[in-house]
């Protein structure tokens, strides 16, 4: 139940109206706005119900939330979108955000020479993986702390916001101190207590969409984290698992404007992971920016070849400020702004 407050509610109107809520074992999640407060009441239906708030002292509406999300809804916003701020980027609300970088965090050169390029280039942030969730436990797994420390020093030279991965809710503290934005990889998007812990860490946080996860579960993945107060979640399609073979996965384009629909959150679309090819990086990031994305996270490496984890599918560096250009030039037709400094 959502119970939208009059502009001219008082605190103390706010205040009871919470407490109410409260008294029958509902959480109540408020939500003050420029120009008016909406309680989010979350708990037994019925006995909110109950409560009968349509006529209580201060209060406009009350209004049900359908979805078996409620924080997430667009309904919980009233239409309106949220706007993520990390270190002055805004992502949403017809800002546009490119987060770029490495798949992994390999190297002191590798890391410093891709940061400095998509900086130049124009990207909004830098992604980079420490911790990496790999499919076979023989593969390189990330540098761990010694990678956070290169991200932390890539941070310091470029000024460009980090995206990085917590996998294990036990390394949160460590990548806290480098994350301006946490990655919930694919794998994990149904870890609910690693959620939890992100909500409670307050920090921004990207979920990517799981391999055959609906587009409520990712809702709902994100609800773990806004229960717990963490209001800067940004939700990434990355693509799907489909009986096709040609590409590692398939891209879910309308699960764009499908969740721009149901939720209020930024989306956020992965081109790189979706196709696994890099000749498929540049239209799959043009069709997202066109069907409404308010951003993408692409894996950008100076050498690609050279690799040590996803270079068939990473950007050459040199080729980063033409594939800017064309991307930046699709979002704006439809009115949505690269956010870069
Ligand atoms: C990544 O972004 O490096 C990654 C591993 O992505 P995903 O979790 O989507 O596979
Ligand atoms: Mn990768």
């Amino acid at each position: 139940m959502m119970i939208v407050m009059k502009e001219e509610a008082s605190q103390e109107q706010i205040d009871s109206v919470v407490r109410r809520v409260e008294s029958v074992g509902a959480h109540a999640h408020v939500s003050e706005g420029e120009v008016l407060t909406v309680i989010g009441a979350i708990g037994d239906r019925e006995r909110i119900a109950n409560l009968d708030l349509q006529g209580a002292d201060g209060v406009d509406r009350v209004v049900p939330i359908t979805k078996p999300y409620k924080l997430a809804s667009s309904q919980f916003k009233h239409g309106v979108p949220t706007v993520v701020e990390i270190e002055g980027r805004r992502i949403g609300g017809g800002h546009f955000s490119l987060m770029a970088g490495p798949c992994t965090v390999e190297s002191r050169e590798q890391l410093l020479s891709t940061a400095e390029a998509v900086k130049q280039g124009g990207a909004s942030m830098l992604r980079g993986g420490a911790y990496k969730p790999r499919t076979s436990p023989y593969s390189f797994q990330g540098l761990g702390d010694e990678g956070l420390r290169l991200l932390r020093e890539a941070k310091d030279e470029t000024g460009l916001p980090i995206v990085t991965e917590l996998m294990d809710a036990r390394d949160v503290e460590p990548v806290l101190e480098v994350a301006d934005v946490i990655q919930v990889g694919a794998r994990n998007m149904q870890n609910y207590s690693l959620l939890a812990e992100i909500g409670r860490s307050g920090r921004a946080v990207l979920i990517k969409r799981g391999l055959a996860a609906t587009l409520e579960e990712l809702l709902m993945a994100a609800e773990y984290v806004l229960k717990e107060g963490n209001e800067d979640v940004i939700l990434c399609e990355r693509g799907i698992r489909t009986f096709e073979t040609a590409t590692r996965f398939t891209l879910d384009i309308m699960a764009i404007p499908v969740l721009k629909q149901l939720s209020h959150l930024p989306v956020v679309v992965d081109p790189s992971h979706a196709a696994g090819r890099r000749d498929l990086v540049l239209p799959l990031s043009l069709a997202a920016a066109a069907a409404g994305a308010d951003g993408i996270i692409v894996e950008v490496h100076h050498d690609p070849e050279a690799a040590i984890c996803d270079g068939p599918q990473a950007v050459p560096a040199d080729d980063f400020p033409a594939y800017v250009e064309q991307v930046q030039r699709v979002a704006a037709t439809i009115g949505n702004e690269l956010s870069a400094l």
